[in-house]
């Protein structure tokens, strides 16, 4: 016999399967990008109101009028990241935590900064209470963190008009940069890959429409 709660947990459970499912039908292949949205609850970070949506594959609102980022995209652009762990990785657009929370169950090394204070403590609560232990920041991620630089990945979760020279140079030599740019309401997901103090390869992946990356290096 299942109390409420236990039944409400076990049908959030199979949404999860089946998102898990959908994913890979998309063509997400890393089974540790998989295994680690998997674990997620994202129906705890989202408003109460929308709990029945929590594992659809779409963005929901959330405060701020910002977005928590389609799981399909937080899997896409941790794939390419190629995370392994004991990596450092800093992600910009801390938003809800969703994102922060995936690359917390890859690596213990996550940093993250979000541009909103208000965003900045209401995450950091929320990732506490999951049992995370990210180093957030409130501030301008496109300038990146030069006190912990440099990172084997970084991760843009806003849409920027170009690539922040800052992040480029907080690349260590092998590290990756997966960032979204192009215009308002298009980008390119581009990852470029540190060969060598002043080598870069750059590749082009899939179109996406993010939220603007606002800041020095960024949107005004
Ligand atoms: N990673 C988030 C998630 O998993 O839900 C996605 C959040 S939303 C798509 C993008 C976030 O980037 C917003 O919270 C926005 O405030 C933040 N942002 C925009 N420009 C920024 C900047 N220069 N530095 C840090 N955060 C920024």
């Amino acid at each position: 016999m299942f109390t409420n709660s236990a039944h409400n947990e076990l049908v959030l459970s199979r949404k999860r399967d089946a998102l898990i499912a959908e994913l890979r039908g998309k063509g997400i292949q890393s089974e540790s990008v998989l295994e680690a949205i998997n674990k997620i609850p994202r129906h705890k970070m989202i408003d109460s109101a929308l709990v029945h949506r929590a594992y659809e594959d779409t963005a929901l609102p959330i405060m701020l009028r910002q977005t928590i980022s389609q799981p399909y995209t937080v899997a896409r652009q941790t794939e390419l990241l190629e995370l392994k762990t004991g990596e450092k990785v800093l992600e910009i657009g801390t938003g809800s935590g969703y994102q922060c929370a995936v690359l917390c169950e890859l690596t213990k090394k996550v940093y993250s900064i979000e541009r909103h204070t208000e965003m900045y403590h209401h995450a950091k609560e929320m990732l506490l209470r999951l049992g995370y232990r990210p180093t957030l920041k409130a501030g301008d991620g496109t300038l990146g963190w030069t006190a912990y630089a440099p990172f084997d990945a970084i991760v843009v979760t806003a849409g920027a008009p170009v690539v922040p020279e800052a992040l480029i140079q907080q690349l260590s030599i092998g590290g990756r940069l997966v960032i979204p740019v192009g215009d308002k309401d298009s980008q390119t997901m581009k990852r470029i890959i540190r060969i060598s103090e002043t080598e870069f390869k750059t590749e082009d992946h899939n179109s996406f429409k993010f939220v603007p990356l606002i800041g020095k290096q960024g949107w005004q």
